[in-house]
């Protein structure tokens, strides 16, 4: 009988032959266009046909979720629930996407984006980090459990979801939604789609992001009369210095994020008048707030009316404000959660590196964990080349992430 070091050792050694299955699989997934219909493409049905496949040959249990769609064949987006069964009902699930988003601009890749292409460690193709690194990982960790004959404490349960670049309605959103028994609060999530170059980033939380059009009216008139006029440019000046007192006014910090703090940062001005001698009578700006989840977005909006209506009024002009987006950030994953733990001590084991969780200043699909209050952690080693012209991955960091995964899940408690 082997001790759980001597078990670790054994499969982190075997999971460093798998090359040709890393190379097939890849080359499979990316011939298979998995854009979704949002993006103008014929949506994940082949791909995830072919995973399917594969999967249900390797003897395990293979389950759609479908998420009606009529704008794909077959009229749905699928949503693959994979398992090999542990010898408890718990479960570590590892949630990746099948979508991918299009090449972009062709010129700028240097081969065929939807053909593979192998160099020494590295594969080009559109996907092979986003997110076919999380796939190729968690299908690397069964595999393994499979090949050495090993029964894993807890259920290895893959999630392969649709949707999620374009929204993920019709993937895990759609799956906590309509299928909320699936997850439950003791599972470990994981769910490898972001991080950092050297592992080290385990994403715990995330700011709120608020989006604001603000319009200001007033009345155009020659230049050389301005008190005829209203003038809107200077009256968006004020208003955006006077914006400077949100800061003060939302003064949380949290070390989890970088920068610590709330940011509310004036970002675009739509063009006004055309010419020099005339008076703006209408001048638009945005605001792009990341906001801590501790604070209600609902608040943010009303003190940038307030703060802004009070300058209109010195200068008689009006002011309206429209959320172009408002997203209230899910609750954070607690940095102290088993899962995190777990990880760190796997990115331990595996890099020798001290993992850190953090919080970021954009939305990923964990929040639809978040919500259900099911802690996840997000977490993987990139190399940053996601939706880029010729995106690649490196085949040994495949393998040493799915050594992480691997050290999760023999010893999950
Ligand atoms: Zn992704």
């Amino acid at each position: 009988m082997l001790t759980k070091p001597e078990t670790f050792t054994l499969l982190a050694h075997r999971l460093g032959s798998y090359r040709q299955d890393i190379i097939d699989w890849q080359r499979e997934m990316v011939r298979r266009i998995a854009v979704g219909p949002d993006a103008g493409g014929p949506g994940e049905g082949e791909k995830a046909a072919y995973l399917a496949a594969l999967l249900t040959g390797w003897g395990l249990k293979v389950e759609n979720y479908p998420a009606p769609d009529d704008r794909v064949s077959g009229g749905a987006r699928p949503n693959l629930v994979v398992t090999l069964p542990g010898r408890r009902r718990e479960k570590v699930w590892v949630l990746s996407h099948l979508d991918v988003v299009p090449p972009g601009e062709e010129t700028l890749w240097h081969s065929d984006p939807y053909a593979l292409r192998v160099e020494d460690d590295r594969l080009y193709g559109r996907g092979v980090e986003d997110d076919h690194h999380g796939i190729v990982i968690s299908l690397l960790a069964v595999r393994v459990f499979l090949d050495e004959g090993l029964v894993p404490e807890r259920t290895i349960a893959l999630a392969l979801v649709a949707d999620e670049e374009t929204g993920s309605h019709k993937g895990l959103g759609y799956l906590v939604r309509r299928h909320p028994q699936l997850f439950a609060p003791e599972d470990f999530i994981i769910v490898p789609d972001a991080g950092n170059t050297d592992g080290t980033m385990i994403e715990v939380a995330e700011k709120s992001i608020l989006w604001l059009k603000l319009t200001v009216e007033g009345r155009q008139g020659h230049a050389s009369r301005p008190h005829l006029s209203r003038n809107t440019m200077r009256a968006a000046a004020h208003m955006i210095v006077a914006f400077e007192a949100l800061r003060q006014e939302f003064p949380l910090e949290n070390p989890l994020f970088q920068p610590p703090e709330s940011t509310f940062e004036p970002t675009k001005k739509e063009a006004n008048v055309p010419n020099i001698n005339t008076i703006p009578g209408r001048d638009v700006f945005y605001l792009d707030c990341r906001v801590l989840p501790e604070y209600e977005l609902d608040r943010v909006i009303g003190r940038v009316k307030e703060l802004g209506e009070e300058v209109a009024r010195r200068f008689e002009v009006s002011l309206t404000v429209e959320p172009v987006q408002a997203l209230q950030a899910a609750p954070a994953t607690s940095p102290e959660a088993p899962v995190v733990q777990a990880l760190s001590r796997a990115i331990q084991e595996v890099y020798n590196r001290e993992a850190r969780p953090r919080g970021i200043g954009g939305g990923t699909v964990a929040a639809f964990f978040r919500q259900q209050g099911l802690p996840a952690a997000v977490w993987m080693t990139v190399n940053d080349t996601a939706h880029q012209p010729n995106e690649y991955c490196d085949i040994s960091t495949l393998m040493d992430d799915a050594r992480v995964l691997v050290h999760v899940i023999l010893n999950a408690g």
